[in-house]
């Protein structure tokens, strides 16, 4: 349940370094390293929906990330088939996303409180859209700035709008958590990895290996914790905006089920194991049952 708008095949330099001098390689993986340090420490910031410490790019503002996730979006739109806005489903699908959109603040506030932060409100100024794509696939998106899809082969694997809320839940939260200003900042840090790698004069079997290490040890499981993270965020949303989050549960299973089991081990994939997530989601029932107790009833108090 995720598409990166911004692709992740970094440009491997895959060049063969000569006979520099032990010493100089020394100074220049120091150099790079002193460099990434720099680049890690001066973008940290805390996540208000997460009290996570996470990597931003400080330069990459609000708009700029607009603009690209926007770009994006006309590019899959042009690939694909939009179904027609005004048919039944799209009314549907973007009837749920305008009751998500509508916690999005509040269940900022909420969780940002349970970590003793302030909420940023950074989704206020995003422009919202969704519609829906003709496709066999059960998938959905929403990229940064606030554009979303959903594909029709989702619908039958959802079921009902309990559930397909939670998976745009889980899709929007990839959106309010920067997860792709947060990859594209992991990727500036494997590049200076590469160039460092090829600047020492690492043989291209070595830069290979250095790569692979990191992809294991610090890329894979960094996605895995966006799906967690996007799993919770989003949880709270359907469940404040008066969907049933119980519905997560059969949700995930039916997902594994449509997969085919052909799930890969939890270990190299980017995606929790359904066992695990469905686990995950279990624990988070009496917290996601608490915000809609909170406010579910508050909508309703409002409308009446
Ligand atoms: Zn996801």
């Amino acid at each position: 349940m995720r598409q990166d708008p911004f692709g992740s095949q970094g440009n491997r330099r895959q060049r063969r370094g000569g006979g520099l001098f032990g010493n100089i390689r020394w100074v220049v993986l120091l150099g790079f390293a002193i460099y990434g340090g720099c680049y890690y420490l001066g973008n940290r910031s805390v996540d208000p929906y997460t009290g996570e410490k996470v990597l931003i790019d400080s330069t990459l503002d609000a708009c700029q990330e607009k603009a690209l996730g926007l770009q994006a979006y006309q590019e899959i739109l042009s690939q694909e088939r939009p179904v027609d806005p005004n048919a039944q489903i799209s009314q549907q699908v973007r009837e749920i996303a305008r009751r998500l959109i509508a916690k999005v603040d509040v269940v900022e506030t909420a969780l940002a409180q349970e970590h003793g932060l302030q909420p940023q409100h950074f989704a206020r100024d995003f422009d919202w859209e969704v519609n829906v794509l003709q496709s066999d696939q059960a998938n959905a998106f929403c990229l940064p700035g606030g554009k979303m899809a959903v594909y029709t082969g989702l619908i039958p694997v959802a079921q009902n709008s309990d559930a397909l809320a939670v998976v745009m839940g889980h899709e929007i939260a990839h959106a309010l958590l920067r997860h792709g200003a947060q990859r594209m900042a992991q990727q500036k840090l494997t590049q200076i990895g590469q160039m460092a790698g090829a600047a020492s004069g690492m043989d291209a079997q070595q830069q290979q290996m250095m790569m692979s290490a990191m992809g294991y040890g610090y890329l894979l499981p960094y996605a895995r914790s966006h799906e967690t993270q996007a799993d919770e965020v989003g949880l709270m949303l359907a469940a404040a905006a008066c969907f049933n989050p119980e519905e997560a549960v059969p949700l995930w299973e039916r997902m594994g089920q449509a997969s085919g089991g052909q799930a890969p081990p939890e270990f190299s994939s980017t995606h929790p194991n359904p066992g695990t997530r469905i686990q995950n989601l279990g624990a988070l029932m009496p917290k996601a049952m608490a915000y809609r107790q909170q406010f579910c009833s508050e909508e309703r108090a409002v409308r009446q």
